[in-house]
């Protein structure tokens, strides 16, 4: 418990941590009808007296949409809002993480979207690394991504989180650090929580819209970076014979940055990964803010 931030919003309101709790009849939690985001802040590097929070509003307005799909009217402004004075509420003094969470809050059962309450928390924790930084070995799943016509997969949907979470143990359990879910057209689609970008001959290759993927804000910027470093960069669909032989591999998101891939099932890439360790170097910069002209990616919270 000692990692969470001392204050959440629940209910309408800030209240401490310990006291956000939910009923075990709530509605989300048996039917997984709530959607997520995640961002990620720290301490300003050069002001203690502030925080720096990475693409903020690209964050709320992903959240804002997911809620569509859950027929839940939850403006980006009022998500950004309520986060900047959860951030000033709990003064976080080094890196975190921010979840915040809206859900089906009724107690009836029977899976719907309709006459149903719904609410909107947020809660956030101290966090490190979410994989190592010196890479990770990933496991080809045997669980494939859902596919868009059967689950909104531009929406953080928690529910859709359960094929996530059996591709992830499946990996560990046999001995890899991480999953590389397939999609059903059998193209390689993403990661348990990442999106997946690969290097061929000096082009960045990563699966487009069209491939099932989550709409990764992590990838998002990655691309605008490699375009504005005048890297070659395709989207579009990619083989699992591409990645296996691929010069460099990197997964990216939130939680894990940019994350270079070691091995994949039992082919070595190779170690030397110019593109990746590029790319990593600079969204660290930039969310550091020593970026000038990425500034506008970085929202300055103050905290007094
Ligand atoms: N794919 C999935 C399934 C994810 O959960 C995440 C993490 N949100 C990502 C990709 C990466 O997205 P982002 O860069 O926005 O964190």
């Amino acid at each position: 418990m000692d990692d969470f931030l001392p204050i959440a919003y629940f209910q309408n309101q800030f209240v401490p941590f310990p006291e956000a709790k939910l009923s075990i009849a709530t509605h989300a939690l048996h039917y997984g009808t709530g959607a997520f985001g995640g961002l990620r802040g720290i301490l300003d590097p050069q002001n203690s007296n502030q925080v720096l929070l990475f693409r903020l509003e690209r964050h709320c307005q992903r959240l804002s949409q997911s809620a569509r799909y859950l027929y839940y009217d939850l403006p980006a402004e009022k998500i950004q809002k309520v986060i900047i004075e959860f951030v000033q509420r709990n003064r976080p003094q080094t890196s975190f993480y921010i979840r915040p969470f809206v859900y089906t809050s009724d107690l009836g059962i029977a899976p719907r979207l309709h006459n149903i309450e719904t609410d909107f928390f947020v809660y956030g924790m101290m966090f490190g690394d979410y994989l190592s930084p010196d890479g990770v070995s990933c496991r080809i799943s045997s669980w494939y991504r859902q596919e868009d016509r059967s689950f909104p997969l531009r929406g953080k949907i928690s529910g859709a989180y359960i094929t996530s979470a059996l591709a992830k143990t499946e990996a560990v359990k046999s001995g890899f650090d991480e999953a590389i879910l397939m999609n059903t057209q059998g193209k390689v689609c993403e990661a348990s929580g990442m999106n997946i970008f690969i290097v061929r001959n000096g082009q960045l290759i990563t699966p487009g819209f069209d491939q099932d993927i989550l709409e990764g804000i992590t990838r998002d910027s990655v691309i605008t970076l490699a375009r504005d470093l005048g890297i070659p960069l395709v989207e579009r669909a990619v083989d699992r014979s591409e990645l296996l032989i691929a010069d460099e591999a990197f997964l990216c998101g939130t939680a894990a940055k940019v994350v270079p891939i070691q091995r994949v099932e039992s082919y070595e890439l190779p170690q030397q990964r110019p593109l990746t360790e590029l790319l990593r170097s600079k969204l660290a910069a930039i969310t550091e803010n020593r970026e000038p002209a990425y500034q506008s990616w970085v929202n300055v919270v103050p905290l007094s």
